[in-house]
């Protein structure tokens, strides 16, 4: 259960890892479809994220600030902007967004095809 701040910072340092990580994969020209599957699980992932109050104020900030994903620039920057806002409820410090692409460069995405571990 969680119930106490360090689970539930945790999961959230976890989350915002993986989620910038997928931002900063997601292709630089998205098909229709890409672009569907992502704002999909965006909305998705607010509904089910198990700690029931910060899914709340998630769902609330999606209605007032879509996910953006008309390319790979667009989502990693959108990304960042909520998760300031998410920093500026918190009072912690707001993230410079020009450093998000280096921060979260895995290496790993379909584009990387030498890398197939
Ligand atoms: P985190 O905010 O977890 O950030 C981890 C690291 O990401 C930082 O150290 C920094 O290097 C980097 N970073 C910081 N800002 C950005 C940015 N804008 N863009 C990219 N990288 C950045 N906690 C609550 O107590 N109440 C809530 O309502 C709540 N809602 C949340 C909603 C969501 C969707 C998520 C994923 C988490 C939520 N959390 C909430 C957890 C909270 O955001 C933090 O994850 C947690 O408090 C741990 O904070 P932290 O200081 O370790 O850094």
């Amino acid at each position: 259960h969680l119930t106490n701040e360090t689970i539930k910072a945790e999961l959230g340092r976890a989350s915002w890892k993986l989620f910038h990580t997928i931002l900063a994969q997601y292709p630089v020209k998205p098909t229709e479809n890409e672009r569907e599957t992502l704002s999909s699980y965006i909305y998705l992932f607010s509904r089910v994220y198990p700690c029931g109050q910060c899914a709340e104020h998630f769902q609330k900030m999606l209605k007032k600030y879509p996910p953006q994903t008309s390319s790979r620039e667009a989502a990693s920057q959108w990304g960042c902007f909520v998760h300031n806002i998410v920093n500026e409820r918190l009072r912690k410090p707001v993230f410079d967004c020009n450093e998000i692409s280096d921060k979260y460069n895995c290496g790993c995405g379909p584009d990387d095809k030498k890398d197939k571990n």
